[in-house]
């Protein structure tokens, strides 16, 4: 299957950690199944992959507000966070 951005590159199966952000939040969520494009790095996201990543952000209220809390440090520049 071709890229439908670059028309050039070949789609690759991948699973990535994907990042997002949500009421500007930033959310990672690890080990999802992704195509991506092995020219312009275009990453695609399957409809079922985006209703399972809606369900798992769901279902982790408690670790939204964490993640809000690191936002707020990020905000801030003059803090450097370092995450091992
Ligand atoms: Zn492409």
């Amino acid at each position: 299957m071709k890229c439908a951005v670059c028309k050039n590159g070949d789609i690759i199966n991948k699973v990535i950690d994907y990042q997002t952000k949500i009421d500007g939040n930033y959310v990672l969520v690890k080990n999802v199944p992704v195509e991506e494009c092995n020219v312009c790095g275009e990453q695609f996201v399957s409809y079922e992959t985006a209703i399972k990543i809606e369900e798992i952000i769901k279902a982790n209220n408690s670790l939204l507000v964490t993640l809000k809390f690191l936002s707020t440090i990020w905000q801030d520049k003059s803090l450097k966070l370092i995450i091992p």
